[in-house]
């Protein structure tokens, strides 16, 4: 007889250490899929994973649902480590890095053979103050991987005494050998039944083997502070997959690269199909017709999701400077394979990506089209993929609450297609009601937070020097506090040129006047980060900070632009379910996708945005939200990051005459059904499409695995939502 409680059972290892959450037989079934011989799995590679725990975290909430008896210490450690973990995992910096834990947790969800490969940054991206003199102030996050609960370092499985490590040749101009070496952390991304999950390995080159160069090289997420530093970055991830997969078996034969950073692995699957052909001295026997042969083969295994059109997110290196710290043999194959189209002295990795795989996607039928004008010679094989959301991870608890009360929406964790239903809850009083009252909690919560972070900013000023990024943190309680019925628009993602978070902030006189004319006060609610060496972006923060005290003056204190430092998962979950509408400002077509929105759709809110990216295909005609801004047809000269090119004039006008329209909306009695039938719509219309689940489904079209029966169904269901390609 089996007498373990539930939690005991919740307990698994193998050869690789011991873990928490899933039952053995799930730890089994998964790593049995990802080291079966046929090699039906992919690895997913990613430069970076944003998958908090605070965001989402299954196990936990199942540890804290369970009554705690056993005397078992090891079950203790887990069960409080779980329970007390601030569950910050500081290894993303944006939107990239969402979509692939959102991702990831999908394949989770559907069980999906799927393991992630990323990197382990000791001192994260960066954490951010914000001083309303100074701007933004970035310093080097401090975080504990050891502590962190789903996350675990491997042990050496010859060894269990020490951590597995794995060596990973780089090489000196005169390719003079130097290794370096990574420990592997694990994250395990477990879906809500704990019946199944993907892991996410993170490789950790901050050690004591490594050379000095290498452990500096890999502390920080996106250190651009030389391009040495970033070509070394890129190794460190692309040179990593093979050995990682060699060393813990996995056999996965698709590689899908989230975004080109880790397409160095293209470099070592060459050298590996030459030595298979050419013996070990293949880099002097290869002609350029074997590498060419041998890139063949290589693009039979690759899948590529390209994520920008703009220039600063692909990759381009001088070739001077990779002589230094690459492999003449590697460089070699870059010379045939990574040409760029301006540059001789340059090799481009987003061309190698392009050129070397089997299939290749945008992220949203807009990007589709821009990626096909920016790459013509691909232009028939690029798909559309349009990102999605785990919409497990960003429906907040209240709006959760609010589905699971419906029959209609029964089932809406496992199929989001359901959320189709909610059109039949369009003309539900009681729904409605329920709606608005869900909302106004998730309001309270982030005016709540807002108005205690208020004080707080206002305390440490006196103990720090930081003056408080609000100028409202030294006002009187009652002209400072933010109230919940008060129309609350948000806006939060990394702060670049192209998001033009001051869009709507062109011309306060204007701003202010809509305001006051009708007395309808207005919550502007701003975060995010700006990279620490882009200085265009910083300076964005800095003038959103420096407009904040004359809008509150020329509106009469009727608009405040509050900005949240800080910006993570945590802090957009909040935001994204708790205000009235979603703000996206991106110059068109320069936002490939973006997701905050999504999130917000899918807990009812609707959006404001300019026609970019997924919004083209989220708007329904004006059902879910509202458009502004100029929508010329997309052509290669759109693609200009220059300040004369960002059409402030043109899309911050078209903003002033819609908002008095929203406002109205909102505060008008009579029209006021129209607003929570936009809500609704958002569930009904973007519900069933916006999701990574349906993702999931299009992905795997793309990766030619072989599934089980039930898992294929599923999949066909989720397929059946929305087709990217229309
Ligand atoms: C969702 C998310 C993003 C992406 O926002 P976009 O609007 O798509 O740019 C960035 N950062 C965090 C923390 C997020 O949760």
């Amino acid at each position: 007889m089996d007498n373990k409680s539930t939690l005991e059972k919740m307990i698994s290892s193998n050869k690789l250490g011991t873990f928490f959450g899933v039952r053995q037989e799930v730890l089994e079934t998964v790593w049995n899929n990802l080291t079966a011989p046929e090699g039906n799995s992919v690895t997913y590679v990613s430069m970076e994973i944003g998958a908090d725990n605070d965001a989402l975290n299954p196990v936990k909430d199942r540890v804290a649902s369970l009554p705690f008896t056993s005397k078992d210490s090891r079950l203790k450690y887990f069960t409080n480590k779980f329970l007390h973990d601030t569950g910050k995992i500081p290894n993303y910096s944006g939107g990239l890095g969402v979509l692939a834990g959102d991702t990831l947790k999908s394949y989770a969800d559907c069980a999906i053979p799927a393991i992630g490969i990323s990197l382990l940054y000791r001192k994260g991206y960066f954490s951010q103050l914000i001083d309303s003199r100074a701007g933004q102030i970035a310093y080097s996050t401090q975080w504990r991987p050891e502590e962190t609960a789903n996350l675990y370092q491997l042990k050496d499985p010859t060894n269990p005494d020490i951590p597995l490590q794995i060596e990973i040749p780089f090489f000196e101009r005169g390719d003079k050998r130097i290794n370096a070496y990574a420990n592997l952390w694990m994250k395990m991304e477990i879906n809500s039944a704990l019946d199944y999950f993907v892991p996410e390995i993170l490789l950790d080159y901050s050690v004591a083997t490594s050379p000095a160069w290498i452990c500096k090289a890999a502390e920080h997420l996106y250190d651009s502070r030389t391009e040495r530093t970033k070509i070394i970055q890129r190794r460190l991830l692309g040179a990593s997959v093979i050995p990682v997969m060699q060393v813990l078996g996995i056999t996965s034969k698709t590689i899908h690269l989230n975004e080109q950073h880790g397409v160095v692995v293209v470099l070592h699957m060459i050298s590996e199909f030459l030595k298979q052909k050419l013996g070990p001295d293949y880099s002097l026997l290869a002609e350029d017709s074997d590498i060419l042969q041998a890139a063949e083969q290589a693009a039979d295994r690759m899948v590529y999701t390209i994520h920008t059109p703009v220039k600063a997110g692909h990759d381009r290196f001088s070739k001077d400077l990779y002589a230094e710290i690459g492999h003449s043999f590697c460089q070699r194959i870059l010379g045939l394979l990574a040409d760029d189209d301006d540059s001789p002295h340059l090799f481009n990795f987003t061309n190698l990506a392009m050129k070397v795989n089997r299939a290749s996607n945008s992220v949203s039928r807009i990007h589709q089209q821009v990626t096909k004008k920016q790459f013509p010679k691909y232009a028939k094989k690029i798909m559309a993929v349009t990102n999605g959301i785990h919409h497990l991870t960003w429906i907040s608890k209240a709006k959760a609450e609010l589905y699971d009360s419906f029959r209609e929406l029964n089932h809406w964790r496992q199929d989001p297609g359901v959320f189709a239903n909610a059109t039949e809850l369009m003309g539900n009083n009681k729904f409605r009601t329920y709606l608005e009252q869900a909302w106004l909690a998730d309001t309270t919560r982030l005016t709540t937070y807002i108005n205690q972070m208020l004080i707080q900013h206002r305390n440490q000023m006196h103990e720090t020097w930081i003056d408080p990024p609000n100028f409202i943190s030294h006002l009187d309680e009652i002209d400072r506090n933010l109230d919940p019925r008060t129309f609350t628009i948000g806006f939060a993602r990394r702060f670049s040129t192209y998001k033009r978070a001051d869009l709507i902030f062109d011309n306060i006189p204007t701003l202010a006047k809509i305001v006051v004319q009708n007395n309808w006060p207005v919550n502007f609610i701003f975060a995010g980060k700006a990279h620490p060496s882009d200085e265009p972006g910083k300076s964005i923060i800095k003038l959103l900070l420096d407009r904040q005290k004359e809008l509150h003056e020329q509106s009469n204190g009727l608009a405040k632009l509050i900005f949240i430092p800080g910006y993570d998962m945590a802090i957009a979950k909040l935001m994204v379910a708790g205000v009235h509408s979603w703000l996206n400002t991106p110059k068109r077509p320069l936002e490939a996708s973006g997701t905050s929105g999504m999130k917000a759709a899918l807990n009812a809110v609707p959006n404001i945005s300019t026609m970019d990216g997924w919004w083209v295909e989220g708007y329904h005609g004006g059902k879910t939200g509202w458009k502004f801004g100029i929508e010329t047809t997309v052509t290669e000269s759109c693609l200009s990051e220059d300040a004369a090119c960002l059409l402030y004039e043109e899309d911050s006008v078209s903003f002033y005459k819609l908002f008095p329209k929203i406002l109205k909306t909102f505060y008008d009695e009579s029209s006021r059904p129209q607003f929570i039938d936009k809500c609704i719509n958002n569930i009904a219309l973007n519900g069933p499409i916006f999701n990574t689940h349906r993702v999931t489904a299009e992905y795997i079209k793309l990766y030619q695995l072989s599934l089980s029966e039930p898992t294929e169904k599923r999949l066909a269901k989720l397929a059946a939502l929305y087709n990217s390609n229309y």
